[in-house]
């Protein structure tokens, strides 16, 4: 590997965003087999020959940068390690069926500890009727590091890719957004108090809905089930992890057209409003809603014609619709201005 270390002209991490990282890497693989239908590029990968299609997905957590000890419980954290992978098989509009769960700890961890993660693995499996059919378990220096592959089941006419989005669609998402975000806001305020004073309890009650939001997050089976009970299936769809901006983005970009989103229609909770109001004056719930992040929503176009069937839903909102090739995702506000919808960076950890 030595020819690694003195290669010429070093590339930074944060000089590429992820997804160019993603594409620079895995660039000129090829697809040596027709069983890969659809490699890179979207929530899953989907295998397979026949009518029914396989879809895998696979998610890393890392201790420290997706998640932090001191106010994560083990058995939230093994829930929400299987929850954010079935909502990946979700966004295929697929159903899930197993995962296989790979940990790396160190001994800090005891036996017990790890039980207690498999305890939320465990719970997480049984609500959405998945088996558990292997892994891997190593240790590891530094910290916990969870990484989980879902697999799922779809027929061919089902599958949503990000791809399929065309003129006039009409643009949904499911549940609300921001909410995760502004728990994770409140667990790292209470943080810094209990830092400063070991003796100090916090008080979470009236933020219940925020913190479970963060701390477990459920995957939209329901809503795949409600899209094949009323005959709907979305041209395209991803999950919402990294913020409402960055998914509508991809499937814009895949896609191939431009969209527009209004902002008095964003699914904002209560509790994410009285939350930024409490952080800071400038901070505004649809920015929690925009780049918040790991709200595990569905995000999904449906043609014109199917809105009849899926209006009266309370849990899908019409937030916009799909504009032509070349035009920009943009957020129109109540006073009728546009803005142009950007993604936060991604940044590697120093
Ligand atoms: P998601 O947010 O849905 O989990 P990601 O943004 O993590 O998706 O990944 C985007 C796409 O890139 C997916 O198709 C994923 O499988 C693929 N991908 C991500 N990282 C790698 C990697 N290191 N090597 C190959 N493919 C990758
Ligand atoms: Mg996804």
């Amino acid at each position: 590997m030595e020819h690694l270390e003195y290669q010429e002209g070093r590339t930074e991490l944060e000089s590429l965003g992820e997804f160019a990282l993603i594409d620079r890497l895995t660039e000129g693989f090829g697809r040596r087999h027709r069983s890969t239908v659809k490699g890179v590029g979207d929530d899953c990968a989907v295998l397979g020959t026949g009518k029914r299609k396989t879809v895998v997905t696979t998610d890393m957590l890392v201790e420290g940068v997706h998640f932090d000890m001191t106010y994560t419980p083990l058995r939230h954290l093994g829930y929400k390690a299987v929850a954010i992978n079935l909502s990946d098989i979700c966004a295929m509009n697929a159903t899930p069926k197993q995962i296989l769960v790979s940990v790396a700890v160190s001994n800090r961890f005891s036996v017990e500890a790890l039980e207690e993660l498999y305890a939320g693995i465990r719970l997480c499996c049984e609500r959405y009727e998945v088996d558990l059919v292997g892994g891997d378990t190593s240790t590891s220096r530094v910290g916990m590091v969870i990484s989980i592959t879902a697999i799922g089941e779809v027929e061919s006419d089902r599958i949503a890719y990000r791809s399929g989005a065309r003129l006039h669609d009409l643009l949904c998402v499911s549940g609300d957004l921001g909410s995760a975000y502004s728990g994770l806001l409140v667990l790292e305020r209470e943080k810094v108090t209990f830092q400063a004073n070991p003796n100090f309890q916090p008080d979470l009650e009236s933020y219940d809905y925020v913190l479970e939001r963060y701390l477990k997050p459920e995957p939209r089976v329901d809503i795949v089930k409600l899209l094949a009970e009323k005959e709907i299936v979305p041209t395209s769809m991803i999950d919402v992890s990294d913020g409402l901006a960055s998914e509508v983005l991809h499937l814009c970009r895949q896609s191939k057209c431009g969209c527009e989103v209004y902002e008095e229609r964003l699914p904002i909770d209560y509790q994410t409003t009285r939350v930024c109001s409490e952080m800071s004056q400038n901070m505004l719930p649809v920015s929690n809603a925009l780049n918040g992040g790991e709200d595990y929503e569905l995000l999904f176009t449906i043609s014109q014609s199917d809105y009849e069937k899926i209006k009266d839903s309370t849990e899908v909102h019409i937030i916009g619709h799909i504009t032509e090739e070349g035009s920009p995702a943009v957020m129109v506000t109540p006073q009728n201005t546009t803005i142009e919808l950007r993604a936060q960076g991604w940044k590697p950890v120093e």
